[in-house]
């Protein structure tokens, strides 16, 4: 690459997000540059991160259509047949599925997802990868092409359409002059693996009890006796727990977990993630889309901001796709894309933040509020139906 090249799309990270939406444009005759902070090695091979991934029906089906799922090694590919949302000491279970029942979802390594991605791009023809490069400014200007893209050594590329998939703190979307809300929670995430006594059957577990928040993950394993462990406390706190031993970690997890497993051990590294939710103000304007967390960083608790990633990506690329030699950066043709997956997010979005305000929320009425929910939501036909929708679909 020279000072100066020029490309019809500069695509900003190469997550999962940057690599899902070049692997979809595969065909379309275009110039792409993927550009990457990490060096290519830590694409090629992505090391374990902690997330598991909850891959919806739809998902699954989009991956195999990429030519992606068969990348992803069968034996770490775990069935999720049941989730159980359990409150605080309450005996009470709202569950989805039946453990015999057909598979609700499935649970895939995070990295092996990334990897997967990266290998169905490697060789794509008129992909240029940029790893191991920051992104430092851009702007859209009067000139043909109009995106300009500089990076950290101060070259300098010009692209029809620059797609940010930079993650939820989108240095490009800062760049672009657009706006988001942000909403940092002060709280953090930590995820590993742990062995336990008990089998899990492959049932998913969301338990909001009172002070933490504790969901536990079938992962592929031959015995069921690994479940990747996902605690949510104030930042601090979690900051503490993954300095402890493992041992001391185990003794700790025990008792938090009341029970719930017993025998447990640490089953390689933890992983802390400080918990912020984004929702970018425009998704796309003349010269630029955003996909992924750039666009919606959605809080884990429903497993939806890598299914919704995926979803937006396939939906810009056929956008693009539509302009058949046209302007792909017409700030008309992307409105669509925009429209389109505003209307995809928003009450996933909006629906999420509000089930975590009510299940985190400690004073009393809130309490009974979220027991009374639960409880709605069982003998509720049409509310289960939704949420397995939003589970499945
Ligand atoms: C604990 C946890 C569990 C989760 N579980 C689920 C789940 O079960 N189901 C689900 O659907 N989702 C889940 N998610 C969400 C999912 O992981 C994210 O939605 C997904 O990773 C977002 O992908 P992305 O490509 O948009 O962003 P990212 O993964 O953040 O990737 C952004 C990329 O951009 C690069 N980059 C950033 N800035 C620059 C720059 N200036 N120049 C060049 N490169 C740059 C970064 O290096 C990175 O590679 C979970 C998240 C967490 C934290």
């Amino acid at each position: 690459m020279t000072e100066g090249s020029t490309f019809d799309i500069a695509v900003v990270g190469a997550g999962p997000a940057g690599l899902a939406f070049v692997r979809s444009l595969a065909g379309a005759g275009l110039s792409v540059a993927l550009i990457e902070g990490q060096a290519e090695a830590g694409l090629r091979e992505p090391a374990y991160d902690g997330r598991e991934i909850a891959l919806t029906h739809r998902s699954m089906r989009l991956l195999r259509a990429m030519g992606v799922w068969d990348r992803i090694p069968a034996d770490h590919i775990s069935d999720l047949r049941q989730a159980r949302v359990l409150d605080g000491g309450s005996a009470f279970a709202l569950t989805f599925g039946a453990a015999d029942a057909d598979r609700l979802g499935v649970l895939i390594p995070n990295h092996l997802i990334r990897r997967g991605l990266f290998e169905s791009v490697q060789g794509q023809a008129g992909v240029t990868l940029m790893a191991g490069r920051r992104v430092a400014g851009c702007a859209v200007e009067a000139a043909s092409p109009r995106g300009r893209v500089v990076l950290d050594d101060g070259t300098t590329i010009r692209a029809k359409l620059i797609v940010a998939a930079d993650s939820r703190f989108s240095g490009v979307r800062d760049q672009l002059g657009v706006g988001a809300e942000i909403h940092r929670l002060g709280r953090s995430m930590m995820v590993c693996r742990m062995r336990h006594d008990q089998p899990h059957g492959h049932v998913a577990t969301e338990w909001f009890d009172h002070g933490q928040t504790v969901a536990l993950l079938p992962v592929a394993d031959p015995e069921q006796r690994v479940s990747s462990v996902v605690l949510t406390l104030a930042a601090p706190a979690i900051a503490e727990l993954t300095t402890l031993t493992p041992q001391a970690f185990a003794v700790e997890m025990e008792r938090r977990l009341k029970g719930r497993l017993t025998g447990l051990e640490l089953v390689g590294t933890r992983h802390a993630y400080p918990l912020a939710t984004t929702w970018s103000h425009r998704f796309a304007g003349e010269g630029f889309a955003l996909i992924g967390d750039a666009a919606v960083g959605m809080h884990p608790v429903t497993a939806h901001g890598f299914n919704l990633g995926l979803r937006g990506q396939e939906t810009l690329a056929r956008v693009v796709r539509s302009a058949r030699g046209g302007d792909i950066g017409s700030g008309r043709l992307l409105a669509s894309y925009e429209r389109e997956h505003r209307l995809a997010s928003w009450s996933l979005y909006r629906g999420t933040n509000a089930l975590v305000r009510l299940f985190t929320e400690e004073t009393p009425p809130a309490r009974l509020a979220r027991g009374a929910a639960l409880r709605a939501g069982q003998v509720t036909a049409p509310f289960k139906a939704v949420v397995k929708r939003m589970l499945t679909a």
